[in-house]
């Protein structure tokens, strides 16, 4: 009789002790946000090797995956599929991602940041009429056999896109109904928004659509501290440079939020929400309705 089988370690038990320290530590891991169905994401790597630490301004992001909302919600072997032709970009504001009536060569899905869509008028003025951030993409028009539009689209916040060459994510949708209904219903979506903005513009007062959109860019990038200049806030709710500083007055008098030097910090998200109109809640449902946020 062979005994040393007896004080051999057994593999199948050996995978399933380490499987378990594995998730022991992955639940410990910063990146894991509670929702246990994030023990999906748990790579098979990891069972052999190390966690990784999540990227710097990056700690929600479990191993392997994208924040994007759309990507995440990819079934994973399509996503496994599409990553080859994704390229990790930075988004430095202010780059011009498209410009209006140009053809767009990208489609971006941004990880973090955010990305502003504006129209320009023949006078040179400006106006946001959306933004787009890591529930969204950037370029989704080309499943709509839109190749150009109007409309500038340029990087307000600082942040990661990963960016898909038009005719690969063409192809890609062609052959992923999954990737292509994400992103219709994610432009439907993106037309609430700029609907609804209209509304807004023509109806709400600036200090009413500043909160809106103080409370638009805090979803976006997952931060209290939005860096934005005046400047920028001024072409973005389509006043004057001057009025900037009388629209946010009355919101640092009261405490609702503190300016400095192209840093805005949101003090009381609850007192921002009382001073926006219904506009804010009516677009933040409708896209929760159509990702199933
Ligand atoms: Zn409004």
């Amino acid at each position: 009789m062979d005994v040393s089988a007896a004080t051999k370690p057994n593999p199948v038990t050996a995978i399933h002790r380490r499987l378990a320290r594995v998730t022991k530590r992955y639940l410990r891991h910063p990146g894991f946000t509670g929702d246990i169905q994030n023990l999906a994401f748990l790579p098979l790597v990891d069972i052999f090797g190390s966690i990784q630490k999540p990227m710097a301004n990056h700690t929600h992001q479990p191993p392997n995956e994208s924040r994007n909302v759309l990507l995440s919600k990819l079934p994973r072997e399509q996503f496994e599929s599409l990553r080859p032709n994704l390229q990790l970009v930075d988004i430095e504001p202010p780059v011009v991602v498209f410009e209006a009536n140009q053809p767009v060569r990208h489609a971006y899905f941004p990880e973090s940041g955010m990305i502003s869509v504006v129209s320009i008028m023949a006078d040179g003025r400006t106006i946001e009429i959306g933004t787009i951030g890591r529930e969204g993409v950037a370029g989704g028009t080309l499943l709509m056999d839109v190749d150009q539009v109007p409309y500038r689209y340029f990087t307000q916040l600082k942040g990661r896109a990963n960016r898909i060459e038009a005719t690969r994510f063409i192809d890609f949708a062609a052959r992923s109904p999954e990737l292509r209904s994400l992103v219709l219903r994610y432009e439907a979506a993106f037309t609430t928004q700029s609907m609804q903005g209209a509304a807004c513009n023509g109806l709400h007062t600036v200090q009413q659509r500043c909160c809106r959109w103080l409370l638009t860019a805090r979803d976006r990038c997952d931060s209290d501290e939005i860096s934005l200049t005046h400047e920028f806030l001024a072409m973005m709710l389509g006043v004057r440079r001057a009025s900037v500083s009388d629209v946010l007055r009355p919101l640092q008098e009261s405490g609702l939020v503190s300016s400095n030097r192209g840093l805005i910090t949101i003090l009381n998200r609850a007192g921002i929400e009382a001073g926006t109109c219904e506009c804010y809640r009516i677009i933040a449902d409708q896209q929760r309705r159509l990702l199933e946020m």
